[in-house]
């Protein structure tokens, strides 16, 4: 309750002003339970760049349901399965996986299980290789 508080988010002010698209952003249901989620905020350690980024999971088991924010969502992203085709959110993949760096598609809004590698227009699966900047740099690339 008191994380609200001290929210320096620059962004934060201009949600609150437009509060109309607010009211579609409450907490998802789990996908695999389906208890509503809770808003947590990213640790400052995370390893891709995510620090201090808002999110949705489920407590009792534990699932991430989506990040809170816009970071990633592009009209050009491919659709989710969402009534409507909403435009699907970017992610990065992060260390210790197979394919670390790669970029993939999720469901912006966490409400329905669309999931694709995000592809050139080659069919080539795209990595982000670089060096894990801060945040606000990390988002201006574009995930
Ligand atoms: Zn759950
Ligand atoms: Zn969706």
């Amino acid at each position: 309750m008191t994380i609200a508080t001290d929210n320096t988010d620059p962004t934060a002010q201009k949600s609150r002003r437009n509060r109309k698209s607010r009211r579609s952003q409450k907490p998802p249901r789990c996908r695999r339970c389906r208890q509503r989620t809770t808003k947590s905020y990213v640790g400052p350690m995370n390893p891709v760049g995510n620090a201090g980024r808002p999110y949705y999971k489920c407590e009792p088991c534990g699932t991430f349901a989506c990040f809170g924010d816009k970071r990633g969502i592009h009209a050009s992203n491919l659709p989710c399965d969402c009534p409507g085709s909403k435009a699907s959110r970017v992610h990065l993949t992060g260390p210790g996986r197979i394919n670390t760096g790669a970029l993939f598609y999720k469901c912006a809004r966490g409400r329905c299980g669309f999931w694709e590698w995000k592809c050139n227009a080659y069919g080539d699966q795209e990595y982000y290789l670089g060096d894990i900047l801060a945040p606000e740099e990390m988002a201006k690339l574009g995930f």
